[in-house]
């Protein structure tokens, strides 16, 4: 299995043992390091999430660890002793390091005290089925890891229920993207689909579907948004949604814009959409 790959590769031989490790050139740190590459991170299926209070999120998520790093100053610690034990009852390893080895595996100056490896998960299109009021946001080909973190967290925020990665995306458990969501990460699922997956399961879809695009006909404000569940759709960066995804939309929204800029940044346009689309769900005290 990838786990025990995992296990194998970075010599850590039996699971559940702490070990104190100080070399950055130790087999085990090398191969946390390497977690900074995609490649890497997709061979052992998992990814890295910095900081205390996120790492006991996710566990209470109900994610899973499978390592666990902490810096000398966590050392005492009861919070981190506490996320030790639970890493370790799951059969987890807890590693003790210098902060110079958690700087370069995070590849930080000033790194936090406690860093964890856990399993990616991803979900498949056709486990998603919107209902009542719900919205999903669905990102065509989105290239900019801090765009795609900073929406992850928007659309927690909004309470959407999930994120649409369509075609070839930036990855969602880069270290970047995985700082920008803020532990949003942890509570927002992500599918990924190619674009013809979408488009036939966009078929057997009966709610909304809106698009955005610089050349929609519509007012995003003067679309009924509420009573049905709804995907707005983003197009990429560069080049916006290509024809077929827009065919496939309901509505092509516009944001209406004055002054130089041609276009708003993507993450600041799905922040908008969302917003007017769960005007009327979202209130002040409904937060946590
Ligand atoms: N050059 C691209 C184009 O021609 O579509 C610009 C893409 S824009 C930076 C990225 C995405 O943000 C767009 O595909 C669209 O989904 C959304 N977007 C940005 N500004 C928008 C606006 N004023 N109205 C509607 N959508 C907008």
């Amino acid at each position: 299995t990838r786990h025990e790959d995992y296990q194998r590769g970075s010599g850590l031989a039996r699971p559940g043992k702490v070990k104190e490790v100080t070399s950055l050139t130790n087999p085990i740190v090398k191969d946390l390091r390497a977690l900074a590459m995609k490649k890497f991170r997709d061979q052992q299926g998992v990814f890295l999430a910095e900081g205390l209070k996120l790492i006991i999120d996710a566990l209470d998520l109900g994610w899973t660890i499978r390592t666990l790093v902490y810096s000398k100053a966590g050392k005492g610690n009861s919070l981190v002793e506490q996320v030790a034990a639970r890493t370790i009852a799951k059969g987890g390893d807890v590693l003790e390091v210098s902060e110079k080895i958690i700087a370069a595996i995070t590849r930080r100056d000033n790194p936090q005290m406690v860093v964890g490896v856990f399993e990616q998960k991803v979900h498949s299109l056709s486990a998603i089925k919107p209902q009542g009021n719900e919205v999903y946001v669905a990102l065509d080909r989105v290239r900019d890891p801090g765009n795609l973190g900073t929406i992850i967290r928007t659309a927690d925020a909004v309470g959407a229920k999930g994120i649409i990665l369509i075609g070839d995306t930036t990855d969602p458990f880069s270290l970047e993207t995985v700082r920008a969501t803020m532990g949003s990460v942890f509570a927002m699922p992500l599918v990924r689909a190619t674009e013809a997956e979408f488009l036939s399961w966009r078929k057997s879809f009966s709610g909304l579907v809106v698009g955005t695009h610089l050349k929609g006909a519509v007012d995003y404000r003067t679309i009924p948004y509420a009573n049905k569940p709804v995907i707005l759709m983003m197009g990429n960066e560069q080049q916006g949604l290509p024809d077929p995804l827009a065919s496939a939309c309901d509505k092509l929204a516009r944001i209406p814009q004055e002054g130089r800029a041609d276009s708003l940044n993507l993450a600041i346009a799905t922040g908008v959409m969302l917003f007017e689309i769960r005007r009327d769900a979202l209130k002040l005290d409904s937060g946590t």
